[in-house]
């Protein structure tokens, strides 16, 4: 296959670029750099089959030849991140979707949308299944995001009940690994950075909002199962397995040998208090499930951490 990935650069979409070109595919990754870095995919560069393109996908994409999927990965993915870019955030779920969309019903491509749990908002059941329809503040700092993707996933379906086709809607939860950004303001980012300097552990509100945490490589093949797959309507793909932020910083400190402080600090505007995917789906029509525990996968991304330093 040829395969586009719109932020090929960032966390998700490096390791997506690295999983298809180990199986032989042909990639090329779009991105303008905003939150994503070519640090994350200086070692593809010797391989023939890989490509990079630097351009902001909001902006009218043209690839020469031929082009079997189009994974529309790029996005600014962190809170911190959506209140220095709310406007270019908002830009790349609406306007970027729209051009990835319109390239791959040009090239007759299977189009894949990284969705997220944040349809979901501040979700009123728990876990969360594909059915429920969310509870989203439209207007509140999350929103830019929330609604962007929300708006992407309905561009997605209509492209594909009304030009026929083939769709992805692939809904993330909390992922975390080797080459999240330190400063991207996620809650494992800066727990292992401020654990690792020995500074105070920053825990938002009382800590105990929970989130259910998954590996990338554990992500890595959810994704690559369900773009082979027949499904068009949307899938939660993230472990199941949901502890409070307390019990994230706690492990964390632990796992670094740390002897930081755990500090609260007050809970930003709409943060969700629990989020859990229901994986049903996932399990049954894709034969997926998480396999690497969090203090496995936490270990690996402390060790990238300390090699990154
Ligand atoms: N969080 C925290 N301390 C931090 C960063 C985040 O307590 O330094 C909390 C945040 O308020 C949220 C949870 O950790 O409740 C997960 O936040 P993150 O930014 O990782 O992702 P979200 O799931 O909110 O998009």
């Amino acid at each position: 296959m040829r395969i586009l990935i719109t932020g090929g650069a960032g966390f998700i979409g490096s390791h997506l670029c690295e999983r298809f070109l180990d199986q032989g595919h042909r990639v090329t990754a779009m991105d303008n750099l905003l939150t994503g870095s070519l640090a994350n995919i200086e070692s593809l560069f010797k391989n023939d089959r890989f490509t990079f393109i630097k351009q902001d996908v909001t902006q009218f994409i043209h690839v020469p030849g031929r082009l079997d999927a189009v994974l529309h990965f790029a996005s600014p993915a962190s809170p911190v991140d959506y209140a220095h870019y709310p406007i270019p955030t908002l830009k790349v779920g609406a306007l970027g979707t729209h051009k990835a969309l319109g390239l791959a019903k040009d090239k007759g491509a299977t189009f894949m949308l990284a969705s997220t749990s944040e349809v979901y908002g501040d979700p009123e059941v728990n876990p969360q299944p594909e059915s429920y329809w969310g509870h989203v503040n439209p207007i509140g700092p999350r929103g830019v995001y929330d609604e962007a993707k929300r708006f992407a996933e309905a561009m997605a379906m209509a492209y594909h009940r009304f030009h026929k086709i083939q769709v992805r809607i692939l809904r993330i939860f909390n992922t975390y690994g080797e080459r999240m950004r330190k400063q991207d303001g996620r809650a494992v980012p800066n727990f292992i950075t401020q654990a690792l300097a020995g500074k105070p552990i920053t825990v938002y509100g009382d800590g105990s909002q929970t989130r259910s945490l998954c590996y990338i490589s554990d992500l890595v093949d959810g994704i690559d199962r369900l773009l082979r797959s027949g499904i068009n309507s949307p899938v939660n793909v993230g472990n199941p397995q949901e502890l409070t932020i307390r019990e994230l910083a706690e492990t964390i400190r632990g796992l670094t040998g740390s002897r930081s402080k755990i500090i609260y600090k007050p809970l930003p505007v709409d943060d969700p208090k629990q989020r859990r995917p229901d994986i049903t789906l996932a399990r049954n029509k894709l034969r997926w499930s998480p396999k690497v525990a969090l203090r496995d996968g936490l270990k690996r991304t402390i060790k990238y951490f300390l090699e990154t330093r």
